[in-house]
Order: structure tokens, then sequence, then C-alpha cells
């Protein structure tokens, strides 16, 4: 699918982004996904009831209340060894670490310098190391902020001051904050940040980014930076 590059943009003025990660640039875990997951839990039950249990104390992960040991308890009713709960964090660190290339194009042609990229995402311990060694964290990222290590998760209006302490800018109506969730969004903006309650259409995303140089261009099929 080709994604129009972000020529009219319906925000002006904007200085810097915070971008949340699964739902965003993050793709959504499949059906296979969790269907593997359970399997290296051996969940005995219903792919529902595992799903419930993985969702039960995931607020606590993401919040870094929990070590992965504690967590995977919470969600099996026992303690797993040492190489089952490594099989059970790769699982897991599958289901999340998948990107959309449309909407990292996206912000690879909107990339300036004077446009600061904030990662703000839920996430435990394992996944933010996971995110931060991938390339685009390294090439897009000005900074990234993780729940787990933040000790908060999004929507505590906390999380949302780090993210604009890091992007250096002042003034919040100045910093276009993007999510996929209407009750991250809702308290980024009573904070007064800009926002983008994004559906999963790359278009409209495109549409609220800044301008970007029309010589740089990000090749999706290599992830190769060629700027003419
Ligand atoms: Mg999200």
């Amino acid at each position: 699918m080709t994604v129009p590059a972000p020529t009219t943009p319906t925000d002006t003025g904007i200085d810097a982004l915070i971008l949340d990660y699964n739902g965003v640039k993050g793709r959504q875990p499949d059906t296979l996904l969790w269907t593997r997951l359970a399997e290296v839990a051996e969940w005995p039950g219903h792919l529902n009831a595992f799903q419930d249990a993985f969702w039960a104390a995931r607020d606590a992960y993401d919040a870094g209340e929990l070590s992965d040991l504690a967590y995977w308890a919470k969600v099996l009713g026992y303690h797993p060894g040492a190489r089952a709960l490594r099989a059970l964090r790769a699982a897991d660190t599958a289901m999340w670490i998948r990107t959309d290339d449309r909407v990292l194009d996206l912000l690879y042609r909107a990339r300036r310098p004077d446009l600061r990229m904030v990662l703000l995402s839920n996430a435990p311990h394992f996944l933010s190391d996971a995110l931060d060694a991938t390339d685009w964290r390294r090439d897009l990222m000005t900074d990234a902020l993780y729940s787990a290590r933040l000790g908060l998760c999004k929507p505590d209006p906390a999380a949302y001051l780090h993210a604009l302490e890091a992007t250096g800018v002042d003034d919040p109506g100045r910093v276009l904050f993007v999510d996929d969730r209407t009750d991250n969004c809702e308290a980024a903006a009573r904070l007064g940040l800009r926002t983008l309650h994004y559906t999963g259409d790359p278009a409209a995303l495109a549409r609220h980014l800044p301008q970007a140089p029309a010589a740089t261009v990000r090749c999706s099929t290599d992830s190769q930076l060629l700027t003419g």
C-alpha cells in the first residue's frame, strides 16, 4: 500500500511528536501469535481464558511493579522454571515487536532535525529493552519513555509530563500526541497537548504530520534512508 507523503498538514506549528508504540508504530498481535504464546504457556483451556489471565496482571507488569517471574506466576497460577520463563518472554516479545512499515515510512519522511519525536509506551521492562534495540528507535526517536521505567502508565498525567519534558518543548500546544486509545488521548488533551486518536489509517496520520523535506525518502524494501 502506498501512503501519501505528509504534504498538507492540518496542524501547523508542531515542534514535537509524542508517539505511542503498540497500535501506532507496532502492529497488534494476530490469533496465530496469541495461540503460539498460549502453547508456550501450556495453557490448557480456551484462548479467551488465557487472554483474560494475560491482561489481568498486565497493567502492574507494564508499570514495573512485577518481575517477569511474578507476572507469569500470576498468569499461570504457578511459578514457571527458568527455561519456561525464557520461552514465555521470547514468545511475548514476538507478539509485540512487529511494526507497521507504512507508519514508520511516514515518520522517516517527516523526520527533520527540529522535529523531536519521543516514544511514550506502556511496556514492561523486557519489551522496553527490545524496542530500544530496534533500528527505528535509534533512527527516529529523540527519546523513548516506557511505563516500567517510569513506574507509571498512561493515562497517568505524569507520564505525559515526562514525555513533554523529553521533547524540550515548553508549550504543550505545539506538541502532537498520537495514540490508538481514546482514554490516553483524552488525558493528553487535558494537559493541553494536541492529540490524534490513531485508528489504523496512515493517511490520517500523514495529514497531521508537519511537512517533510521533499528530498528525504526512506526505501521501504530495505529500510535504507536515501537523501537526495
Ligand atoms: Mg497503543
